[in-house]
């Protein structure tokens, strides 16, 4: 009787693998395996797009173990524990171990699992391989969560963050006889009617997030200060999906960025980027303490807030079809590529919660679904922060202008012709507000108003007024 099984789950990768480095010392036969269990994943199943990455991931890692002389056991399951238990019976092992994930309902299925292995005499242990700081660890002195974002980075900076990574293993022992597997394909993680074809620029998998962080150090992190908020420009690193899978770790990047940049005292746009690794730690830090948020809202006055149900109006949002530019250029986006830039998610939500007074929950659903990156912790702090209502939130009051923040985002129109290519032939001036444009000016540009583009679904001056009327109605105590 030997053997360690290591449950994959969202650290889909071999280097820096605490999980794996801890079976290898074992020295045993490693038994790698990943369970598809959606019933366990709440009220958050996997959306569409996860489930396209999450298939071309499994085969990445299933690739990479094979070349190493090991195997990828798939299995697609109502029960974890009911399925560890079994193949611990089938190989003959001794441990079972894994990397944490945060998720609340994932939390407590964790805990029983652990326990119940253990009672069975199985070594069962459990390591942090997706953050640089477990939520549990980053709090105040006094043991409470940070619900603001510098005091929690400065806390951060102060602890110091990212260790060594560890190496990729470059042979794995395997048993003697592999417990039954599936096919990848027997998960049906990719889509029946095909409109995942834009997604071909991803490449999910560790090699794919290697080139990512290789793009990452030589091209962009030292402008991201300045490019990340331009969406026409690749100025942003795009391992977001890398990291929600798993297939590179924060540590990775944040060691790699030193090493990079060797002792230097780090340039402003570097610390700006692993600022926003930190936000997302921030995120998990939230999403840990505050385990409702998801749902509802960390300022408990905006259940009280009278949003409207306005079927229309969400589909004209989730189709790029609301008459603002900049809005359907990010939907369409994401729709096409299961990704959006960071400020155009910013302005999308806002548009939804405010111009539309639709529930920020709607608008987290459709991104979960959507997003190739769609992560618990990361969409719900963004979408909280969109509403006003979560931590360190952009107040509610502080109503984006669509038109503006296109002209200034997107100066010359680039990102919103890309997307939305029946305005390619209108002139820059009216490229974030076409209906401002003359009749013969969207004639000559080929534009017909409420036919081949729409006319803006809700006037921006009214729907601010009506959002600020709509806050006031809770506001007393709420900024
Ligand atoms: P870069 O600019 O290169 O940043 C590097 C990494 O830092 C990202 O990969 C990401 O892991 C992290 N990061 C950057 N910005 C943020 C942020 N604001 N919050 C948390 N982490 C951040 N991100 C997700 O990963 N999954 C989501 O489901 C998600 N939903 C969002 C919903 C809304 C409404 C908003 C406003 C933001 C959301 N974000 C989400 C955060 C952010 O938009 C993405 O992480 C970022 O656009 C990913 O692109 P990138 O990898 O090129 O980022």
């Amino acid at each position: 009787m030997a053997g360690t099984i290591v449950w994959f789950r969202n650290d889909l990768r071999l280097a820096d693998n605490p999980a794996l480095d801890w079976a290898l010392t074992r020295g045993e036969p490693i038994i790698p395996v990943y369970l598809y269990v959606s019933s366990e994943e709440g009220d958050w199943p996997l959306g569409g797009a996860s489930k396209w990455w999450l298939h071309h991931s499994l085969l990445s890692l299933t690739n990479a173990l094979g070349k190493l002389g090991s195997n990828l056991i798939v299995r697609r399951v109502d029960d974890s524990l009911a399925s560890l238990s079994e193949l611990v019976m089938q190989s003959g092992a001794t441990a079972v171990c894994w990397n944490r994930r945060y998720e609340p309902s994932i939390i407590s299925r964790d805990a029983k699992i652990k326990e119940e292995l253990i009672s069975q005499g199985i070594d069962a242990q459990s390591f942090n391989g997706t953050l640089l700081c477990e939520p549990w660890k980053g709090t105040k002195a006094d043991g409470s969560p940070y619900q603001v974002f510098t005091p929690y980075w400065k806390n951060q900076v102060a602890k110091g963050f990212g260790t060594q990574p560890l190496p990729a293993p470059s042979r794995i022992s395997s048993p003697k006889n592999w417990p039954d597997s599936v096919s990848i394909h027997k998960l049906e993680l990719l889509p029946k009617n095909r409109w995942d074809k834009g997604f071909e620029i991803w490449s999910p998998g560790e090699s794919g997030a290697s080139t990512r962080l290789i793009t990452l150090l030589s091209s962009i992190v030292e402008t991201y200060e300045d490019t990340r908020n331009y969406p026409a420009q690749a100025g942003t690193s795009m391992l977001s999906s890398h990291l929600h899978f798993g297939e590179i770790s924060s540590n990775t990047i944040v060691h790699a960025i030193r090493e990079r940049f060797s002792n230097a005292k780090l340039p402003t746009s570097i610390e700006i980027y692993i600022k926003e690794l930190v936000w997302r730690e921030f995120a998990y830090h939230l999403l840990f303490h505050f385990p409702s948020t998801p749902k509802r809202p960390l300022n408990s006055k905006f259940s009280r807030f009278p949003w409207v149900r306005n079927s229309a109006h969400l589909t004209a949002w989730q189709k790029g079809m609301t008459g603002y530019p900049i809005i359907d250029a990010g939907m369409r986006e994401l729709w096409a590529t299961g990704w959006m830039h960071n400020r155009v998610r910013m302005i999308v939500a806002s548009f939804l919660v405010k111009h539309l007074l639709i529930r920020w929950q709607e608008g987290a659903a459709w991104f979960w679904d959507t997003l190739v990156d769609a992560d618990l912790a990361s969409n719900t702090m963004g979408w909280q922060w969109s509403a006003g209502c979560g931590a360190d939130a952009a107040p509610y009051f502080r109503i984006f202008n669509p038109m503006l923040q296109g002209e200034k985002f997107d100066p010359k129109g680039e990102y919103v012709k890309r997307w939305c290519p029946e305005l390619k032939n209108l002139s820059v001036k009216f490229i974030h507000s076409p209906w401002e444009s003359d009749a013969s000016e969207l004639e000559a540009a080929g534009i017909e108003l409420g036919s081949s583009y729409p006319r803006p679904i809700v006037n921006h001056e009214e729907s601010r007024k009506r959002a600020l009327e709509a806050y006031r109605t809770i506001s007393s105590g709420v900024a």
